[in-house]
Order: C-alpha cells, then structure tokens, then sequence
C-alpha cells in the first residue's frame, strides 16, 4: 500500500479509536438460564412478547421450554418462525406485523445470527415506522429506542448477541447491507447452554473458531481498550480450554456454557474494537462460494497472524500465556509461534481444512479487491494491505 493511502487508512482509524470513550456503547447483561426471562418481563411490567427464530431450531425442540414457561407465568406469546440464513426484509416485515398484531412489547431473538439479526431489524422498524429498512442501512441512522430485547444465541461463536449490526439481504436488488446503531445492541444476552447441546459438531468447531478469530483480532488491532483487551485475552483462555472439550462431547453443559461465555466475550472486544483481515478475506470467499464464515476464518487465521509478523509479537506472546501455552519468560517469537501453530493444531483436531478447494485461481483478483475494499480504511490492523498484498492470502490456501 502506498504511503497517502496508508496515512488515509491511520488518521481515518484513529478517528474511530479517540471517539470509542464517548460513544454509548454498552455490554448486554448476561441471564444464564432462560428461566430468567419471565422475572426481567415481569419487572419492565412486559405482559406480551414476539420471539423470533427459524423452523430447524423450533422443530429440534429448542424453543419448547421457553414458550411453555412464558405462557405458564401469563404471558401473551407470538412465534414468528420464518427466519432463513441471511434474514430478508419480506421475513422482517412478517415478523413486524405478527409483533403489532398482537401488541407486543418486546422482543426476543433466539437462534444463529440470523434470527438475533432479524429480531433486531425488527425492534428497528418499531422504533422508526416512518422509514423501511434500507433507509436505515448504515452507520447511526436508527438512533430512537428499539424494544427491550432478549437475544438467545444458539451457536457459541458469531456475537450477535452483542454487536450493534443487523445485516439484512433484499433478495430483488441482490442488496445486502447491514443497519448499524447502539440501539441495535441486545438489553440481554441468554447464556443457557442447554440451547447449544443439539449443536452438530462442525457448527461447534466452525462457531468456536468464529469467536477465538473475533477475540485474536480485537486484541492485535490498533484500536483496543483496557476493558477489550481483558475481554479477548479472558475469550482466548477459555476457548483454549473448552471448545474441544464441546466439540468432542456435546453433552458436556460445562465447556457449552463456558464457550457462550467466551463468544460473549470475544462479541464485547470486536464490537468496539474491530476485526481484520481474517475477517475480509473471509466474507469475500464466503459470498463467493457460500462457505460456513466461521471454519472460514478458522482456516485464513494462521495464514493472517504468520503474514503479520514480528510486527504482533508482543501480541501474540500475550494471547499465547493467556492460552496456557508458554510463560512470561518465553522468548516472544517463540511464543507467537506457539500461539499459531496452536491454531493450527486446534483447527486440525476440529475437522477444519487448511485449504480452501472451492477456490479458483481466475477469481483472486476480484475477491483480493473485495477484502480491500471490507478491510480499508475501517479495520485497525496491525499492518495494512491493499488488493495486491491482500491476493497472498488466497493462494495460501489454494488446494
Ligand atoms: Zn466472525
């Protein structure tokens, strides 16, 4: 990258990074049980509710406790259970209308993303009646007070029960674009590893992965905070130690609380403090190819930290002694090259390629540009790229 471009990205990053102590931003409270729901109702004197989620999760039986303890204790309760991968306006629209109908009062989101993303578009166009949801695409264009909601993630990994974006796909313009405001973030986020125990293991793997990427990226970046950085070393501890515990016994509640926790923890760090381009690159091969995000960015990440550098050394001896993996005394390029080979290894015991064989030659230079164009000037990484440096990453992993 030329030097005006990189001086461009810097002074545009550090703009963000000076405004991060007076923005609103706020974690969700944690409830670690589902059962909580219905007391936090009762308080807000909440006596209707929409919950939002999409059919599998609904049909495996994952709902079932929640609507019969919501009903048990009164509570008028409307099911909108039409969510897709990717929630569509014609989705959110439907679940809008089921909330005015039966005049409910707040919202919970409970599912993968998609479904917290659509409850929040929802609890968006609640808010502001007089726009449609593309109007409010962007950054801080919702800024009115959205429902209370409860977001119930169902994958331990994507955060999406703390961010501040909902991203919405309009399937007639082929438009995806994500509504990005402080009243989007969840008033609770429900920790209850009962709802991630039906989890198939490679969702296990691939959404554990998602949120070590969101912690290690948070914490090698430029734009972090004391509060973040204790948040995604705390992450990257517990995911060392629990998420192949998970991924090996689905059963075990205690290394699936722990790894909700985690993925909370990594959603509070990369909220305020940003991904990289793990992340770039891996939304542009995903949109190309439609691959899971999170064994995604699992295979891009070692490829990512090794093209750092020494340059995050001094981060990655610090991710490496909160993984467990060397002491305070270790040499620091030794230990960031434990710390990666740790991933590696990790990524290997969880049934994650090393290779992407979807990839095509003839398709790096779009894609490259691609995760130029997600990466700069927003993502405070730690060495910048452009398109032509960027390509490097997509013939790493070329099978
Ligand atoms: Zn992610």
């Amino acid at each position: 990258m030329n030097l005006i471009e990189q001086v461009y990205c810097r002074v545009y990053q550090f703009a963000f990074k000076v405004a991060i102590p007076v923005l609103p931003y706020r974690n969700p409270e944690i409830l670690n049980a589902v059962d909580r729901i219905p007391q936090v109702l009762k308080k807000k004197e909440i006596c209707s509710v929409l919950l939002v989620t999409d059919q599998s999760i609904r049909s495996l039986g994952l709902t079932q406790h929640l609507e019969e303890i919501l009903k048990e204790n009164g509570f008028a309760l409307a099911v909108y259970d039409g969510v897709e991968a990717n929630p569509t306006v014609k989705q959110v629209e439907e679940a809008r209308k089921l909330y005015l109908e039966n005049d409910c009062q707040a919202l919970i989101g409970f599912g993968g993303g998609s479904s917290i993303d659509c409850a929040k578009a929802v609890g968006v166009l609640i808010a502001r009646p007089e726009k449609n949801l593309e109007q409010l695409g962007g950054i801080l264009k919702v800024h009115k007070k959205t429902p209370l909601l409860f977001a119930i993630p169902t994958t331990a990994g994507t955060g999406s029960e703390t961010t501040v974006a909902s991203v919405i796909v309009d399937p007639e313009t082929e438009h995806k674009y994500a509504i990005m405001d402080f009243p989007l973030i969840p008033d609770y986020a429900v920790l209850d590893p009962e709802t991630t125990r039906t989890l198939p293991k490679s969702i296990t793997a691939g959404t554990g992965m998602d949120a070590l990427t969101h912690a290690v990226e948070a914490y090698i970046g430029n734009s972090t905070t004391k509060q973040t950085r204790r948040e995604s070393l705390r992450a990257v501890r517990i995911i060392f130690h629990n998420l192949e515990k998970a991924y090996e016994d689905g059963n075990n509640l205690k290394a699936r609380r722990n790894m909700l926790r985690a993925a909370y923890l990594a959603g509070c760090a990369f909220t305020v403090s940003y991904v990289g381009y793990v992340h770039a690159v891996a939304h542009a091969l995903g949109g190309k190819y439609n691959l899971p995000h999170g064994q995604t960015c699992a295979t891009m990440l070692p490829y990512v930290l090794e093209a750092y550098g020494a340059k995050i050394y001094p981060q990655l001896k610090a991710l490496s002694i909160a993984a467990g993996l060397c002491e305070m005394e270790t040499d620091e390029a030794l230990a960031a090259r434990t710390f990666i080979k740790a991933v590696k290894d990790l990524n290997r015991k969880l049934g994650i390629p090393e290779k992407v064989k979807e990839l095509k030659q003839e398709d790096i230079p779009a894609l490259a540009k691609t995760a130029a164009k997600e990466g700069n000037p927003v993502y405070p990484v730690p060495v910048l790229m452009d398109a032509k440096a960027l390509k490097r990453f997509f013939y790493d992993v070329m099978a």
